[in-house]
């Protein structure tokens, strides 16, 4: 049995951002939702969740895009913390401190990822110590992303994208993101121009690709490159056409390829290399196509405790 004593101060959890390798969008189910067969890669962009034990619940926010977070009872951070609170019979309020790096509301799950670190974080701090099944399970209870925002490395997620199961992926793939190259595309708005481009067509149950999957074990970006896909490109670009102009110039300056993140409307651009990711990245700033650009490595590790606060 673990003591009061033992438990920590305050723990502090690093989740990373993802990226849709692939994004397969099936029927619309009953809920309102859609089935999906998704291939997600964390990749190494990081929010920073510290929890700390307080006399009431609340969170603070600082880091990039910081304004444009909740602080009130809808952040998805405190509501995966009073989930698992309430999930194992009440605990002690925290205050949760985060630090952005994510792009806000880019497709990258930034919010997911805030969740999923701080069911890790209080899970440690409160010493609950659940099996990962049952922290999945809250997971999946806050977003669709998040219980593979907890595993991290490369998975395809199926159901809502909510069950994940790991991929067989060799290499390190150079990503350079590009997350602003239109603002006010919610995933909402995405979905609901997809449902009606396909309305009145019967939408097969979505499956994972083997062309993906056997480009992933060979950890070639070439054989990566032309397997990328995602089924809600063509709505974002058609709401947003400034997406489609950014992935001609992203493949004009060396991308193996430039995709959509997700809904939207952060472009994913593969790389060759290290060098081949700092080359694009430059052309697009010096050019002026693209005047915030992120630059990381896929896969990386999920929602993982760190030994100390990250001081800045
Ligand atoms: P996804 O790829 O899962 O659709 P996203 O990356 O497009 O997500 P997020 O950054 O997760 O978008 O933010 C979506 C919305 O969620 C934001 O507009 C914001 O108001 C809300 N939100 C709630 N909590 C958070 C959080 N901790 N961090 C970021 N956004 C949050």
């Amino acid at each position: 049995m673990t003591s009061v004593l033992e438990l920590p101060a305050a723990v502090t959890v690093r989740a990373p951002a993802k990226v849709n390798l692939e994004l397969f969008v099936g029927p619309l189910l009953d809920d309102g939702y859609h089935s999906l067969s998704t291939v997600y890669q964390a990749v190494g962009i990081h929010d920073d969740v510290t929890a700390a034990p307080s006399d009431e619940w609340g969170c603070s926010v600082r880091g990039r895009d910081a304004d444009k977070v909740p602080t009130d009872e809808s952040n998805l951070a405190l509501r995966a913390a009073r989930a698992l609170a309430e999930h194992t019979g009440g605990q002690d309020p925290v205050h949760l401190s985060i630090h952005k790096e994510i792009p806000v509301a880019g497709g990258m799950a930034g919010g997911s990822a805030d969740a999923a670190a701080a069911l890790v974080a209080c899970d440690a701090l409160w010493g609950t110590d659940l099996p990962k099944e049952e922290l999945e399970e809250i997971a999946a209870g806050i977003g669709s992303d998040v219980p593979f925002l907890l595993h991290g490395g490369t998975c395809v997620g199926s159901g809502r994208g909510e069950v994940v199961t790991p991929v067989l992926a060799k290499g390190t793939y150079h990503w350079v993101f590009v997350p602003s190259a239109a603002s006010g595309l919610s995933t909402p708005m995405v979905y609901s121009a997809f449902d009606q481009r396909l309305a009145g067509t019967a939408i097969p149950e979505p499956r994972p690709s083997t062309a993906l999957m056997s480009a992933l074990r060979s950890g070639d970006p070439t054989a990566l490159a032309p397997v990328l896909d995602n089924d809600l490109q063509a709505d974002a670009i058609a709401l947003q056409p400034a997406i489609g102009e950014l992935i001609e110039a992203a493949m004009g300056f060396g991308a193996l390829a430039a995709i959509v993140s997700g809904s939207g409307p952060t472009v994913a651009m593969l790389a060759s290399g290290a060098e081949g990711a700092i080359d694009l990245a430059v052309a697009l700033t010096a050019s002026g196509v693209a005047g915030d650009v992120l630059r990381a490595t896929g896969p990386t590790h999920g929602a993982h405790i760190l030994p100390t606060v990250r001081a800045s």
